[in-house]
């Protein structure tokens, strides 16, 4: 009974019976009317009982006369597809002749002579299926004779009409309800479909997917589905690929440090402060690993907490590009700075900027060869203000760009590890930006003038 098919069949099946009966009603009103609308244009025609009897009484005729009158009307109209029930009332609304059904949509005429009420004919119209009147009708204003004559009834079968039209309401019932069944399945059938897809799906099939059919909201829902799947199964790739990358950038300083170890006991290398530097140096690689994970974590859960507070950029950048000045000059790379005054202060948290820059600035360092220059850039555009950090070192090829921003991506694996990159850098700094409600970007370029540059959005709140 839950289930929304046979829901949707009952409803139709409901309103196909409430119309079936609607018809039946309003069908059988049409008829009745038409049947009184017939019996009145024969009671009234020219020569008919009226016109007859108006003449009879007007002329001095009797009682008896007119009883006579009424028997062989009635007589006439027997095979009349309608039933007609007459009687003849005398002076004092006595019945003298007749018999009608007690359903009080009598209606009855009088007739005068000498301008006194002589006679009252009282008629009424049946149809032929309506229930027979009782044989005999005592309640005629008290004065009821029992021995009165039947009433006029044409003794006709019931119309072949009235039986079409039960025929047409029971089979269009029928046709309506088989029908309303066969679209009810129609209609709940891509739902079913779509609920066995979401249970495959919960069982961790993340390559189901749901076919798109139905009515256009079935659709949407199979659409939205689908788009969902799509997303999960994508978070899903990306998890495993985490887990696997951790694992393996944990494993190599791991692997090193054993082999390292292994070294010294077997004599191999001696237990110098030289080899115990190199064994130090992959621990702090590996703290900063675990360091960084655990940052990224947090802004994926989106509990990297900000202190925000009045900052002043400008002071800012000025003192990181003081911190970097002697490792530039150490690598021989002009770090040039272009703060483009003046600027807004900004509500952000000046420690989270500091480490973004700070990593983008190692980056520069580190991949600019020797003569390059790195230059720090600040400037307002519109409603925020922009940070850049360009370089002219070899740029990043267009392959490798579109997956900068993604974790542990790193152009070259071994290269960049060796120099002390984690690859987490620029994930963790794209957190920051955008829980700041900013957006990080990168434009770089292959050939000459080679170069990469990044630029952070702020937002001016
Ligand atoms: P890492 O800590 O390894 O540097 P990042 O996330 O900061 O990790 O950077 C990811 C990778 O992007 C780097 O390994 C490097 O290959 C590339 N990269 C970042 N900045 C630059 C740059 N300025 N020039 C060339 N390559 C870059």
């Amino acid at each position: 009974m839950r289930q929304l098919w046979v829901q949707l069949s009952l409803a139709f099946a409901g309103v196909v019976i409430i119309s079936a009966i609607l018809l039946s009603i309003v069908g059988d009103l049409g008829a009745r009317a038409e049947a009184e609308r017939f019996g009145d244009n024969l009671i009234f025609a020219d020569n008919g009982i009226v016109t007859q009897l108006t003449t009879h009484f007007s002329n001095g005729g009797t009682s008896d006369g007119a009883v006579r009158l009424v028997r062989d009307e009635e007589r006439d109209l027997r095979e009349l597809p309608i039933r007609v029930s007459f009687q003849l009332l005398d002076d004092n609304n006595r019945v003298l002749t007749g018999n009608i059904p007690s359903r009080n949509n009598f209606r009855d005429v009088p007739f005068e002579q000498d301008g006194r009420t002589v006679a009252t004919l009282r008629y009424e119209i049946n149809r032929n299926d309506d229930p027979p009147p009782p044989r005999n009708n005592d309640n005629n204003n008290g004065t009821g004779n029992s021995n009165n004559p039947p009433p006029v009834q044409a003794q006709q079968p019931q119309s072949d009409a009235d039986n079409s039209i039960a025929m047409i309401v029971i089979i269009g019932s029928l046709l309506g309800i088989t029908g309303g069944i066969f679209m009810s399945r129609q209609l709940t059938k891509p739902l079913a479909q779509l609920a066995h897809t979401a249970r495959q799906f919960g069982e961790r099939d993340f390559s189901t997917r749901s076919s798109i059919a139905g009515t256009q909201e079935v659709r949407e829902v199979a659409v939205a589905f689908n788009h969902m799947a799509d997303a999960i199964q994508e978070s899903e790739t990306l998890r495993n690929n985490l887990i696997a990358d951790t694992a393996h950038e944990l494993r190599t300083p791991l692997s090193v440090m054993k082999g390292n170890l292994r070294a010294i006991i077997d004599d191999v290398y001696p237990l110098s402060k030289t080899e115990i530097m190199h064994l130090y140096e992959q621990t702090r690689h590996l703290s900063r690993l675990v360091n960084d994970l655990h940052e990224l974590s947090l802004a994926d859960a989106r509990e990297l907490t900000l202190h925000l507070a009045e900052t002043d950029v400008v002071n800012l950048l000025n003192e990181v590009a003081d911190i970097f000045a002697p490792v530039a000059e150490a690598d021989n790379i002009q770090l040039k700075t272009d703060f483009r005054l003046p600027l807004p202060s900004l509500m952000l948290d000046a420690g989270r900027l500091r480490q973004v820059i700070h990593n983008l600035l190692v980056n520069a360092l580190r991949y600019t060869p020797e003569n390059g220059i790195v230059t720090l850039r600040v400037f307002q555009k519109d409603l925020s203000v922009s940070i850049e950090i360009e370089d002219t070192g070899a740029g990043i090829s267009e392959e490798h760009l579109k997956h900068i921003f993604e974790r542990l991506y790193r152009v070259d694996s071994a290269r960049d590890r060796e120099s002390g990159g984690t690859g987490l850098g620029l994930a963790i700094g794209k957190a920051i930006i955008e829980s700041h409600t900013g957006r990080i970007t990168v434009r770089s370029q292959v050939t000459a003038p080679s170069g990469t540059c990044f630029t952070i959005n702020l937002p001016i709140s």
